[in-house]
């Protein structure tokens, strides 16, 4: 059983409406694929590209939930929607949960309404920003680097009455403390290990230990130039020292996998789509033990979904 917590099929089916998600080749999470893998629960996530004028973005948001149910959850029988721990453990076997997620609050503006709206209509998890700044914080690529904005911390607040996760992937350094220090349910839904690769998106080990100290989640993600700084291609054997490496901070129970399907275009060698997930559960199961393995792959998040 795999829960992963992060892929951006529904941009992908929401630019390119002729895409089959039965099995369409250019899309990296399919229904043949999820189902060959054995995933148990995929994260969809709302992402609206930067280049869609602000005032077109909501619809943009909610044209992507459109998708999600019409095409993902009402097109497959065995596809069903997810947002609640009990959802999940509802699931017979063969059955799919498909959740809702937002990565970053640029399609809400500072409009708490239409945030409110959102977790209505079923998003359990809410990433704050993508790579620039917006009415709730800046993100990692802002130089300024602030941290949440009055707005951001109600956002934050209405996270926590609402029992859905606060999502520190992509924020600035500064924004992810002060999530910290006011989110109840926070994870990183796709950071890997600064220590090992030294990058903006990923999380230095103060901030990987403070997210373990918090009893937040960590997913450990498949972007190749998140893995690794060497020029060669990353493989598997990277995905598993990031997370040896969150595991030797003590984050044992707080680690699983964010993978960012369809949010890339390079790919991990040997886990190119999510057809080929089953080639880390092997790997997982050789250098772990078979309750470590299924912890990480799903026992972790779903421990981890706020009740
Ligand atoms: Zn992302």
């Amino acid at each position: 059983m795999i829960f992963d917590v992060h892929c951006d099929a529904l941009m992908k089916l929401w630019q390119d409406r002729s895409l089959s998600f039965h099995d369409g080749a250019p899309l990296h999470v399919t229904f043949s694929g999820m189902a060959e893998a054995g995933i148990k629960v995929q994260c969809f996530a709302i992402y609206v590209p930067e280049t869609v004028p602000e005032e077109a973005r909501f619809t943009a948001a909610l044209e992507m939930v459109d998708i999600f149910f019409a095409r993902i959850v009402e097109a497959f029988p065995s596809v069903k929607f997810v947002r609640t721990k009990q959802d999940i453990a509802a699931l017979k076997e063969g059955e799919i949960g498909a959740m809702l997620t937002l990565e970053g609050c640029d399609a809400i503006g500072a409009n708490l309404v239409k945030l409110k709206t959102l977790l209505r209509l079923g998003v359990a998890s809410v990433g704050l920003t993508w790579n620039f700044p917006n009415a709730v914080a800046d993100g990692a690529w802002e130089k300024r680097g602030a941290g949440l904005t009055a707005f951001g911390r109600q956002v934050v607040e209405l996270l926590n009455e609402t029992k859905r996760w606060a999502d520190v992937s992509h924020l600035s350094e500064r924004a992810f403390w002060d999530v910290i220090e006011t989110a109840c349910f926070p994870i990183a839904s796709h950071s890997n290990a600064h220590r090992l690769c030294p990058h903006p998106r990923n999380l230095t080990d103060e901030q990987l230990k403070a997210l373990i100290e918090k009893d937040g989640m960590i997913g450990i993600n498949f972007v190749p130039y998140f893995l690794t700084k060497d020029k060669r291609r990353a493989t598997i054997a990277d995905v598993l020292r990031h997370l040896d490496h969150v595991c030797a901070l003590g984050g044992e129970n707080n680690v699983g996998f964010g993978s960012d399907f369809d949010g890339i275009t390079e790919t991990v060698s040997g886990l190119e789509t999510v057809k080929q997930y089953d080639q880390l559960v092997n790997e997982l199961y050789k250098h772990y033990s078979a309750e470590q393995a299924s912890r990480f792959l799903f026992g972790n998040f779903y421990a981890h979904l706020p009740e």
